[in-house]
């Protein structure tokens, strides 16, 4: 009988799901998929390992199927599609643990009750996340659930790269550098000595190019600086997110357009970035497909911004061994990485063409100073190793 650790990552309106067999050490996935239009038009899509449709399906009780009706079909599907299995614990992707937490921690109400203060920290997920807890401990009060937070691997930062110059008394009510992404990096960070020990001991940046884009310098395997900070707004022009901009931009469009905080957060998290750039789309794929002018301009700036992070991040690490490339854009577009490299040559990077054509996972030379490498990361599985070597010390 397999022992099942089912991984949520529950946002407004969908939540991610996979199922990962947590009786082996390798923690092999068994399935994996989503519930979204949460509330509007409720439907799910799961897919065996393999990528092999297992089951889609769609409510039409729109209005009242939410988080609740999901979880309860997630936990109904996985009896119905593996009838051998044992549900053993619930690992969750959680957006915040503020300085609370600096590692994956098992979840009681001493822990629900800090993670509900930092709710005001990350509005948009945080509530979310919290109340895929609750929904399990009350459909399944026996289940042991994991908190595996996009900001606990960030702690290992110096207190300088953590800190924004404003007065202590606003730094001492939480407004400081947290970062994110964190499950991203510690996966890459936790397979890097299997494609270069050199890299995994030394100092490597990690691009993490999604719809969400951020990077992350990395010594020894430990973060000591990333370009998201306080939000995961900051940093890199992402899908919808402007990245960072001058904080008088705020300013001018609260005082002199009237935009109220409603408004403003809006336009930076869901019209900037690629979409609000181009004007056409937040997709790269759509872009790098465009002969628009506006397409180019917007992927330029992508590039433009990446390289010059790159350089920052080098010089908080004081060099550079390595770089990374990871998620869907870092993953899957060799042009976006031979664009980046190009700019970063000054730090030393060629990158080899064909290699980086043909998907390899090393795309530099051999002659190159730095070595660049494109990783598949895996963040699920990164939840499910915390879930089940928690699951081992209880
Ligand atoms: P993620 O948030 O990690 O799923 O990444 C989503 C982003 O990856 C979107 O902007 C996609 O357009 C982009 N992406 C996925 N596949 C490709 C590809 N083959 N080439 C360029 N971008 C891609």
């Amino acid at each position: 009988m397999a022992d099942v650790v089912l991984v949520l990552n529950a946002g407004s309106s969908s939540i991610k799901f996979s199922a990962f067999d947590g009786g082996k050490a390798s923690l092999p996935l068994i399935l994996r998929g989503q519930v979204e239009g949460l509330y509007t038009a409720p439907r799910s899509l799961a897919k065996d390992a393999a990528g092999a449709e297992i089951e889609s399906k769609s409510w039409s009780d729109n209005a009242t199927f939410g988080h609740e009706e999901a979880i309860a079909y997630l936990i109904d599907l996985l009896r119905s599609q593996r009838g051998d299995h044992r549900l053993v614990a619930v690992g969750h992707r959680i957006v915040h643990g503020g300085m609370f937490f600096d590692r994956a921690t098992r979840i009681d109400e001493g822990v629900m009750a800090k993670l509900q203060t930092l709710t005001p920290l990350a509005p948009l997920h945080q509530p979310h996340n919290l109340k895929a807890v609750d929904i399990v401990t009350r459909i399944r009060p026996d289940l042991p659930q994991v908190a595996c937070f996009d900001t606990a691997f960030h702690r290992t930062q110096p207190e300088l790269a953590q800190a924004f110059a404003l007065p202590a008394a606003i730094t001492d009510r939480g407004v400081r550098r947290y970062g994110f992404h964190g499950l991203s990096y510690e996966y890459i960070a936790s397979v890097l000595p299997t494609f270069d020990a050199k890299a995994a001991r030394g100092r490597t940046v990690v691009a993490h190019l999604g719809n969400g884009s951020s990077m992350c310098a990395m010594v020894n395997g430990r973060s000591v600086a990333s370009t998201m900070g306080f939000t995961a707004v900051e940093g890199l022009p992402m899908g919808t997110r402007c990245g960072s901009v001058d904080p008088g931009v705020i300013l001018y469009l609260l005082a002199e357009l009237k935009m109220d905080a409603k408004a403003i957060e809006d336009l930076i998290y869901k019209r900037s970035g690629l979409l609000g750039v181009s004007g056409l789309s937040s997709d790269m794929r759509t872009l790098l497909a465009s002969d628009d002018a506006r397409a180019a301009f917007a992927i330029d700036l992508f590039t433009y911004r990446i390289a010059r992070e790159l350089g920052s991040l080098a010089a908080a690490s004081e060099g550079i061994d390595a770089i990374v490339f990871t998620a869907g854009i870092g993953e899957n577009s060799p042009d976006i990485r031979q664009r980046v490299c190009e700019r970063a040559a000054w730090l030393g990077a060629v990158i080899d063409e064909d290699a980086n054509r043909a998907g390899s996972a090393c795309i530099s030379t051999p002659s190159s100073l730095v070595s660049v490498w494109s990783i598949p990361t895996n963040e699920e599985l990164m939840i499910a190793r915390h879930t089940q070597a928690l699951l081992a010390e209880a």
